[in-house]
């Protein structure tokens, strides 16, 4: 370790001012630098984690269980609508887990729709939705999770605090907590995991009466006629379940469904939507948000304007739900102080291949990362693989190629590899060959409902023995498709080997044994039966 100069730990006090307590001389190694009197300081650590969300509980627990001295920082700052929750993160308490329960709820509508035509005897009529059911269900778990996610820590022996933590000097943090209370932490190694919030339009009437996905699952009251703003992930999900749900749904999109994703199944995704009731309104942005009544939910009036020409859209909906990305938590952390670099633009941090700053001894791993993909077990993987090459000898680098996704609209779509337009792009079109199919799932056969709207693609390399490089599929459970035969992508599955794979009757997962129509030649891949 670079040697670094005296520390002096100052101590705010609560009613302002500060207070020296102590100076504290390196002697070896950063933990013997604090010598610290009276009760103003607490201890220094090998490690502290900054945010304690899916990638930042992973390494601190793993880092414990090497034996290292460990704390975690965790600290949400409210939505603008007062919006706040537990230790865990954005996927247990604002993402993953609350929207696959939603997702589900959604999924057992279409279950009761599909039930009759099976036999059972259903009083329609009674059959109703309750949001409050729903939401305190969901709620209930998110609870157990947060209070399991401290039990954890406390069990490997890890030291949380709930307090924003922002660097003030080299190796050194301040963390006030929610009573204003200020204390100084110093560690030789610092990880940042401070995860993303999302953005807001900058228009009128925005932050006072839109909400966003950080609202939305714990909304004390049912959103009805609702508007979502923006086209991917968190705006296709979301829309798709509220829409599941019953709810009157109209998705506003600035360009294109899923930008980044496959083009050819982003749109079948929407046209499923589309076919399922939810509206969409195209190349629109909202320009004002105006409320014209109170209440939960009040009534807003959205002022849009078309991207395209000078097209106005006016409309009335119950709830306005920004779904339009997120920024990076990196700007209010005194990045500054310490000299870690950010994308100014983007607030990204750029890191090598080993989640390292510019600063050596400072680290970021999740969706704080530049140009890395925003999704949960990526950051686990990545903080648990830099804490067993930091403090357990390991050599592992996290791979971040070939992370299988899947965005779960209410026609679920799952993805590994490349894109056909990435393919192309990288390839030649010359040297991919496309392979795929329409499929219709045995359990939609009996209801009679969306035959050849499941798709299967695969995109294979012709000079490398047509491995497969990109795998697509539209289906129900797709994130269960995909999350195994993204292993065998990693393992270098060629065409070849998912032919002479043999299937599982009836399943969807079969079709990928039996695709035997290219792309190229354009032959009917409309199935009439399954
Ligand atoms: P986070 O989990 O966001 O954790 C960061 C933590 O740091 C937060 O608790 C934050 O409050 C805290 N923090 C921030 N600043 C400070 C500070 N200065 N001091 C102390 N604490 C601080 N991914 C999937 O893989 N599958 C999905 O199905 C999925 N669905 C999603 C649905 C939605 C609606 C959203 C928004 C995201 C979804 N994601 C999904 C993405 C996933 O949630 C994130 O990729 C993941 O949570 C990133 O983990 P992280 O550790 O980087 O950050
Ligand atoms: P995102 O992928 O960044 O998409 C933002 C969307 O909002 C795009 O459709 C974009 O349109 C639109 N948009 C941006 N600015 C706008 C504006 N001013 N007006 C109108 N529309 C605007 O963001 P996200 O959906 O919030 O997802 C964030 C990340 O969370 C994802 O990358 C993903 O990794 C993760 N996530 C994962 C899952 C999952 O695994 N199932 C689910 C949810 C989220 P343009 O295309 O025109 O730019």
């Amino acid at each position: 370790m670079e040697p670094s100069p005296p520390v002096v730990f100052v101590r705010r006090h609560p009613v302002g001012g500060y207070e020296k307590t102590a100076q504290a001389h390196r002697e070896g190694t950063l933990h013997k630098m604090l010598e610290v009197t009276g009760q103003a300081e607490g201890p220094s650590y090998d490690l502290i984690v900054i945010g304690g969300g899916s990638g930042g509980l992973a390494a601190s627990k793993e880092a414990a269980k090497l034996g290292k001295k460990v704390m975690v920082l965790d600290f949400v700052v409210p939505t603008p609508l007062g919006t706040k929750w537990g230790l865990g993160g954005t996927c247990v308490n604002v993402g993953c887990i609350p929207k696959k329960l939603m997702h589900q709820t959604a999924l057992l509508g279409q279950a009761i729709r599909d039930a009759p035509k099976f036999g059972w005897n259903l009083n329609e009529k009674a059959i109703k939705h309750s949001w409050d059911t729903m939401t305190e269900a969901v709620q209930n778990y998110i609870g157990s999770l947060n209070w399991g996610y401290r039990v954890s820590l406390r069990e490997n022996s890890v030291t949380y605090e709930n307090a924003y933590a922002e660097f003030v000097g080299p190796h050194k943090i301040k963390a006030t907590n929610n009573k204003g209370v200020v204390k100084f932490y110093i560690a030789e190694r610092f990880l940042i995991a401070t995860g993303e919030r999302p953005r807001y339009l900058g228009i009128p009437g925005d932050k006072e009466y839109c909400i966003t996905s950080d609202d939305l699952f714990s909304l004390p009251y049912c959103p009805g006629k609702t508007l979502v703003v923006g086209a991917s992930y968190v705006a296709l999900e979301c829309a798709g379940f509220l829409a599941g749900l019953g709810l009157d749904v109209t998705v506003m999109v600035r360009s294109i469904l899923l930008r980044g994703f496959d083009q050819d199944m982003a749109n079948k995704v929407g046209e499923y939507m589309e076919e399922h009731g939810i509206k969409f309104i195209r190349k629109y942005v909202p320009s004002k948000i105006e409320q014209i009544k109170q209440g939960t939910p009040g009534l807003l009036r959205v002022t849009a304007h078309s991207t395209e020409d000078s097209g106005v859209f006016k409309g009335e909906y119950n709830t306005v739900l920004l779904a339009i990305g997120r920024d990076a938590c990196t700007r209010k952390i005194g990045l500054e102080k310490v000299g870690v670099k950010i994308n100014e633009k983007t607030g990204k941090i750029p890191v090598n291949d080993e989640e390292q700053t510019n600063v050596p001894y400072i680290y970021a791993i999740g969706d704080v990362l530049e140009d890395k993909l925003e999704l949960t077990p990526v950051a686990i993987q990545a903080g648990r693989l830099l804490v067993q090459r930091l403090y357990g000898g390991g050599k592992t680098k996290c791979d971040y190629v070939n992370v299988p996704t899947t965005v779960f609209t209410p026609m679920e779509y799952g993805a590994c590899g490349y894109s056909e337009e990435k393919a192309i792009e990288k390839f030649g079109e010359k040297n991919i060959e496309v392979y795929h199919s329409y499929f219709w799932p045995l359990e939609w056969t009996v209801p009679s409902r969306d035959n050849n709207k499941c798709y299967a693609k695969i995109i294979c390399s012709i000079p490398e023995k047509e491995r497969v490089i990109g795998f697509h599929v539209l289906a129900p459970n797709a994130g269960e498709i995909t999350q195994g035969f993204a292993a065998a992508i990693k393992c270098g599955m060629t065409k070849k080997v998912l032919d002479s794979t043999i299937g599982i009757h009836p399943v969807c997962a079969e079709i990928f044994t039996t695709l035997s129509v290219t792309k190229r030649s354009r032959a009917n891949i409309l199935q009439s039966g399954c």
